[in-house]
């Protein structure tokens, strides 16, 4: 049975969490002199001289009834980068522990890892993008504390077989990260629902990609409450500004933007992929169930140069092992992936 306690570091788990004013002193009062912020206000149309909600009960509130995930299984960041960077310092003793990342994948895990001078056990991904359960199982010893799959993976695209990431859930002795920042996208279901059976098991999602709001700064975590009082317990106290919960909340009531727009750009999907196929110098299409599409091209670093000096900027992913010869190309309107196609097509 998986029990958190037994991989927390010991410093963690003894760690005396910074206090606010906010943390010792909860309900409502006239006059708030506790916390050295400006009593006259801001030279802004809006005060902003408070410090915010700490653990963001209203966002928490609302995203709870929309995922359907009761608030203490939530934690909130500045950035899903944030929740992976917490993870790390909860879990990963430096200089001892390592994790497992399966390339090509999103490059936070390693650079996170490298921050906290954390040891990476890289398992390629198969040839066909999938998950290579035997490798991670084979590489995962007594220091291996957490496994990040990505789903749908950055750069290929593709979701990861539920019955592989179930496997991994019931034989991975730490924590499972399963990065859904894609996943509004995607044919596939969340496993938030598995969150249930699995005490090990980590979902992050975003406000980046979908909800189009990757300038805010919020990402979420879902997962046991025992990980997530930890994630609090580490974080810093007021990482989730008070301007971004207002706006995630006016965002998370016009849930129908978002979902039109999912529509939007899973229609521009499939067509920009119809007309890639007519394009000459693109010899392989992957499967996406993402925003974006890896598209294999002849000359792709050429071809990348080129789009840059017509304006058109995508991502050169052709030095990325398995994806030599790729560029990655985000989804963009009607028009901007016109735009593109007549620039490819004129080459
Ligand atoms: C874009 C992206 C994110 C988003 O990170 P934020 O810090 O929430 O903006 C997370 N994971 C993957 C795989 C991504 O591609």
């Amino acid at each position: 049975m998986f029990d958190i306690e037994n991989i927390v570091r010991q410093n963690i788990k003894s760690l005396k969490p910074y206090s606010s004013a906010r943390d010792e002193f909860k309900g409502e009062a006239k006059v708030y002199l506790d916390a050295n912020e400006n009593s006259y206000g801001s030279p802004l149309p809006h005060a902003y001289n408070r410090y915010p909600d700490p653990l963001q009960h209203e966002v928490k509130a609302k995203l709870s009834s929309i995922k359907g995930v009761p608030a203490q299984n939530i934690f909130l960041g500045n950035g899903s980068d944030e929740a992976i960077d917490v993870l790390y310092r909860i879990v990963c003793e430096p200089g001892l522990d390592n994790v497992i990342i399966c390339p090509p994948t999103y490059g936070m895990y390693e650079v996170s890892a490298n921050i906290n001078n954390v040891a990476i056990k890289r398992v390629n991904l198969l040839p066909s993008f999938d998950l290579d359960v035997e490798g991670i199982l084979e590489a995962m010893d007594e220091n291996s504390k957490m496994l990040f799959i990505c789903s749908p993976n950055n750069p290929t695209g593709n979701s990861m077989h539920l019955d592989d990431i179930e496997v991994l859930l019931q034989k991975f002795k730490g924590i499972v990260v399963i990065d859904e920042a894609y996943i509004n996208y995607a044919r596939q279901h969340s496993t938030i629902r598995l969150l249930v059976d699995y005490a090990n098991l980590v979902v992050l999602q975003t406000f980046s990609k979908a909800w189009g709001l990757a300038a805010l700064r919020l990402g979420m975590a879902f997962a046991s409450q025992d990980i997530i009082d930890y994630m609090n317990k580490v974080k810093p106290p007021y990482n989730v500004n008070l301007a971004t919960q207002q706006l995630a909340l006016q965002a998370l009531d016009n849930i129908q933007w978002v979902n039109e727009h999912i529509r939007e750009t899973v229609k521009s999907r499939n067509e920009l992929v119809a007309a890639l196929q007519a394009v000459k110098t693109v010899k392989h299409i992957y499967p996406t169930d993402a925003n974006f599409i890896l598209v294999k091209m002849d000359n792709a670093k050429q071809m990348y140069d080129y789009l840059v000096q017509q304006g058109t900027i995508v991502r050169d992913r052709s030095k990325v092992e398995l994806c030599e010869g790729c560029l990655r190309i985000t989804i963009g309107t009607t028009q901007e992936n016109q735009t593109l196609i007549q620039q490819l097509q004129q080459l």
